[in-house]
């Protein structure tokens, strides 16, 4: 049982990190159990599956360079809350080149989420994102200089993992934060439909 006193810093604590994601960009930002985060051995499969994603193997922030499922439970066993972010977007834009800023930005949310995590006393605190960062920061790069010459990533301080290499169902994870995926199955692609990208920071 947690003393009242500290279980209302943790409150507070945390829904500054919620403000602080909205600050930086997130459309909205919510508060979860870690416990409640589904991870599976098959979604993280899916990244060098049937159809290799392109990008499988680039960057230390891939399979097979990611622990995968099984670490993420174990990271996941150490963390009470967590916070969820998503940036909402016209699909047209998720469908263009401009994805890619988002996609950024969605690094950089979760990025700035983690720190400020990190500096209120949560100092295992981790953040993960969507998309290869090799292709969002160091396409200009042939390799990843981690995985390549292990050194350390040319943008430590803006990416992060994908939850897909560490099997998170993301659909699951929405719907959990409050935020049903329902209705952006019924979107037709058109545009005025909207799409939306999510990321996770695991306050530990
Ligand atoms: S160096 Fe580039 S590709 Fe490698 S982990 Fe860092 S951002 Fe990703």
């Amino acid at each position: 049982m947690i003393p009242e006193k500290e279980q209302n810093e943790l409150k507070a604590s945390l829904t500054h990190l919620k403000q602080e994601a909205i600050r930086l960009g997130a459309t909205d930002s919510a508060v979860i159990f870690s416990g409640d985060i589904r991870v599976d051995d098959y979604l993280a499969a899916f990244c060098n599956g049937e159809y290799t994603c392109p990008n499988y193997g680039l960057a230390a922030s891939c399979p097979p360079h990611v622990q995968g499922p099984e670490q993420f439970r174990k990271w996941q066993g150490k963390s009470r809350y967590s916070i969820t972010v998503k940036i909402e977007l016209p699909s047209s834009v998720m469908f263009s080149y401009g994805r890619e800023d988002v996609m950024r930005l969605l690094h950089q949310v979760v990025v700035g989420v983690e720190k400020k995590a990190i500096e209120f006393g949560f100092s295992q605190s981790q953040a993960f994102a969507g998309g290869s960062c090799k292709q969002l920061f160091c396409e200009e790069n042939k390799t990843c200089c981690v995985v390549a010459d292990r050194l350390p990533c040319r943008h430590m301080d803006e990416a992060r993992p994908s939850m897909s290499g560490f099997g998170i169902d993301v659909t699951q994870m929405m719907n959990t934060s409050g935020w049903p995926v329902v209705a952006t199955k019924q979107n037709k692609g058109g545009p005025e439909d909207s799409s939306w990208v999510a990321g996770l920071v695991l306050v530990a």
